[in-house]
């Protein structure tokens, strides 16, 4: 049976290709109807971190439906969401303890930008409501998150609905926007913001949202050492709040419960998603300090925001459970070092092959882009369909890989995140990359 646009009725994401029906997943592997084996070695979209086919959570699930599955957030609690929190606490970076659930990333960054500007508005500061944000990044697809997205091809269509929120480059060394080569470029990139807040009037500015690993967008971007605590003091100077979003990058993904650990800075507030549950149910959250959440019940009686399935207790009970397994089975640990080999594999990718221009990431979070001439780091003209032809050479040998485009002009520019569940041994990495490897030959020759 063949699926696809326009068989049946459902309204599929991308119409002019079929899909396998996956009928089963285990660890890393999704089978489909017809015993097709998929390695997942991207977790959906940077998602899946403990693995598929996990009984234990359709288990937490199911109990938690038996017993009450859904009571409204303004009207009563669990004690699911209750423990679920407190144990959530304990692992976001310190100080940021009050937890807004919510069912997905892009709500979640709509209900940041909210609590900002509410916060600001409620210190006396009422002019402040634009978040700035980052060229190159990825906060969701809703009309408030793509306003801070910066992905040219998404906003087009949209540009008349968008809210005006200002823009800044990214830390983008391979393809720095200033032609500067770091440490000597003195992060002119992150001085970058302190100009754009002088210029739109700091004023009038809230909050600067950032991915702390860029995304979906531009792939596994790692910034510069310095970077974001030049950002946190230009911040604090502004007297803007930090919104850290760690919907990709959270939840153990780099190797660190969340990736701000790795520089040591301190947001305002954190934004999850993917990760939390493991994709295994819609969960997202909005977290920030008690000092925030305290603001804005003292001026505003509570956080002016809701939506019918926020705080949602059978959504609670797939975190708390996908969060117990990470520490029990020491996933976030299992990442880092699963990480670090898969690097060392991707480098040595990008020594044997003529288009593989970068590899970059940290843990299990990572990406490769591929460059027409690697000496000048010329793209591929979009035309070349460089990206999805990897990307289905690749599924047809039964790997699953996620893709990116147009991040070095707002048209040009290929890459491919891989980022398997945390569960994966080394011996399936070494798999993934021979995948990879027979088929960037393939593209090799088609293209050469
Ligand atoms: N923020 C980041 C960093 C993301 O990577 C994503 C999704 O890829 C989002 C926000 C939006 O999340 P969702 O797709 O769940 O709305």
């Amino acid at each position: 049976m063949e699926y696809g646009h326009p068989r049946g009725h459902v309204f599929y994401r991308k119409m002019a290709r079929s899909y396998p029906c996956i009928t089963r997943g285990e660890g890393i592997y999704l089978y489909d109807e017809n015993g097709k084996r998929f390695i997942d070695g991207s977790g959906g979209a940077i998602v899946v971190n403990i693995g598929h086919g996990q009984k234990e959570v359709a288990q937490a699930a199911m109990e938690q439906m038996a017993q009450a599955g859904f009571v409204h957030g303004t009207q009563f609690t669990t004690r699911v969401m209750e423990e679920y929190a407190e144990a959530l606490a304990g692992v976001l970076p310190q100080g940021i303890d009050k937890i807004y659930f919510l069912s997905g990333g892009s709500e979640s960054v709509e209900a940041a930008v909210k609590m900002a500007r509410q916060y600001q508005a409620d210190s006396g500061e009422v002019e402040r409501w634009r978040v700035a944000s980052r060229w190159n990044s990825y906060h969701g697809n809703t009309l408030g998150a793509l306003s801070l997205t910066g992905r040219t091809g998404s906003r087009k269509p949209y540009l008349p609905l968008l809210i005006n929120f200002p823009h800044f480059p990214p830390p983008y060394c391979y393809r720095c926007s200033f032609g500067l080569t770091y440490p000597q470029c003195g992060l002119e990139c992150a001085k970058a913001l302190e100009k754009m807040i002088q210029m739109e009037g700091p004023e009038t500015i809230s909050a600067v949202i950032l991915e702390p690993v860029g995304g979906a967008t531009i792939g596994a971007l790692v910034p510069p050492e310095g970077y974001l605590s030049k950002i946190q003091e230009i911040c604090r100077r502004y007297g803007l709040l930090y919104i850290d979003d760690e919907v990709m990058a959270g939840m153990g993904r780099t190797g660190r419960w969340f990736a701000v650990e790795h520089w040591g800075v301190q947001p305002d507030i954190v934004v999850l998603g993917k990760g939390m549950s493991s994709g295994y149910f819609p969960l997202s959250a909005a977290a920030t300090r008690a000092e925030v959440a305290e603001r804005l019940k003292e001026k505003g009686g509570g956080f002016v925001h809701g939506h019918t399935y926020s705080h949602h207790p059978v959504a609670c009970a797939v975190g708390l459970t996908v969060l117990r397994i990470l520490q029990r089975n020491r996933l976030v640990e299992r990442c880092r070092e699963r990480g670090n080999y898969l690097m060392k594999k991707l480098e040595e990718l990008r020594a044997s092959s003529a288009i593989v221009g970068d590899v970059r990431g940290k843990g299990l979070m990572t990406a490769i882009e591929f460059v027409k001439d690697k000496k000048t780091k010329e793209p591929f003209p979009r035309s070349a369909k460089v990206t999805e032809k990897i990307l289905d050479t690749a599924f047809e040998h039964g790997l699953v890989l996620y893709p990116g485009t147009g991040f070095v002009d707002g048209i040009n520019g290929d890459m491919v995140m891989v980022g398997p569940p945390f569960v994966v041994e080394e011996k399936e990495i070494d798999e993934i990359l021979q995948i990879l490897k027979a088929t960037l030959s393939k593209i090799e020759e088609k293209i050469s």
